[in-house]
């Protein structure tokens, strides 16, 4: 068994999502009765791999909402809960999805394992890093040349690119994809020439100096709400990966000469039997999911029962080439421009 833990995009949708599947008290109840209220285990569901393989999974709600990040104490134990309940209910691998993860990590939650009478057990957790960061960098080897841009002399600006998501990107990018350039951009100048040493190149600016020269942008930073993008300065054609959470940077930036891709998602190759992506407004939430969900149906898949993405900047192109495999192998495929990827394939005898 599976499992993923999730939340609202927002308190209003909570509220509508709670009524939905007949939490009535949760859909009138104001904000401090969300933050007292524990994890919901909400569905049960299976998955069929292209291999023939079925495993079942299961969705828990955190009943976090972005509205209590201020708040420390309530989203540490909003995350600490919900991964009791995981760990509780004998779930062999739980991906951390949404604001979960930044939470732990952040939160530094790795110091407080004893949850009342459970010792959490690491290795039944996953960020889903690892899968996020891979499926982005098909989503730039893919797509860049539908755009007629050439990424072997492109220019690729990674914002967040000392994160954990950025860090694997441009590893990717300089090692195995072989761009032009890359543009490291992030605030932290000490960490950006740490990942420049590393990489062995790589040019760092600052946001306003590296979006005009950039071909592709791959953004793996959450965005400011203030943040004004000016579409008009930006490169023709451009490609914007909206590898981020929420997914907001189509809203941001308008201009017909940049394309803005949703990053981090995947499609899988037949309809699952769930609800939750549909509250996660996916164009198709039969199909479409969260890459870092994705990852624990493929530890699942692979009986990889295992923390494969933990810590920070950990990833490894050994660990991205294999959770790609196993991705291509169980019928995921990244979300492109233009029609769906792959139709279902037979599922083996
Ligand atoms: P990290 O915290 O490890 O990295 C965040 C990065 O963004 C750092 O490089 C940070 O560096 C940089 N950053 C933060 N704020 C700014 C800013 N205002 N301007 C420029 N750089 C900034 O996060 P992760 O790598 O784990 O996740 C990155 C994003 O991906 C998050 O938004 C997360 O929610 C999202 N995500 C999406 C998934 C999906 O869609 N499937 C799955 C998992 C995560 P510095 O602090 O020095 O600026």
């Amino acid at each position: 068994m599976f499992g993923l833990i999730g939340h609202s995009s927002s308190f209003r949708d909570a509220r509508i999502t709670a009524r939905d599947l007949g939490f009535e008290d949760l859909a009138d109840g104001e904000l401090d009765l969300w933050c007292s209220a524990p994890p919901q285990l909400v569905e049960t569901f299976e998955v069929t791999s292209n291999t023939g393989k079925v495993i079942e999974g299961t969705y828990i709600d955190s009943c976090f909402v972005p509205e209590m990040l201020s708040r420390f104490k309530t989203a540490t134990r909003k995350v600490q809960n919900a991964m009791e309940l995981a760990q509780k209910r004998g779930i062999n691998i739980t991906a951390l999805g949404g604001f979960t993860s930044i939470i732990f990590e952040n939160f530094n939650l790795a110091k407080f394992q004893q949850i009342r009478s459970t010792l959490l057990q690491w290795d039944r957790f996953t960020t889903g890093n690892t899968h996020t960061a891979w499926v982005i960098c098909r989503q730039v080897e893919q797509n860049a040349p539908r755009l007629d841009i050439d990424l072997t002399t492109a220019k690729v600006a990674v914002v967040g690119a000392t994160g954990d998501i950025g860090s694997a990107v441009c590893r990717w990018m300089a090692n195995r994809t072989g761009v032009g350039e890359l543009l490291l951009v992030a605030r932290q100048q000490q960490r950006l020439e740490a990942l420049q040493q590393e990489l062995g190149g790589g040019r760092i600016l600052s946001l306003e100096e590296a979006l005009p020269e950039a071909d592709v942008v791959v953004w793996v930073a959450s965005l400011p709400q203030t943040l004004v993008l000016d579409g008009m300065a930006l490169r023709k054609p451009c490609l914007m990966i909206d590898g981020g959470y929420p997914k907001n940077l189509d809203s941001k930036v308008v201009a017909e000469h940049v394309t803005v891709l949703k990053g981090g998602i995947v499609e899988f190759a037949r309809d699952i039997g769930w609800q939750m992506m549909a509250v996660a407004d996916m164009a198709n939430p039969r199909r479409q999911l969260f890459a870092c969900f994705a990852e624990a149906m493929l530890l699942e898949f692979e009986g990889l029962h295992t923390n494969f993405s933990w810590g920070r900047n950990n990833i490894t192109l050994e660990a991205m080439e294999q959770i790609g495999a196993a991705s291509l192998r169980h019928g995921f495929s990244a979300l492109g421009l233009g029609p769906s990827p792959s139709p279902a394939a037979p599922v083996a005898a």
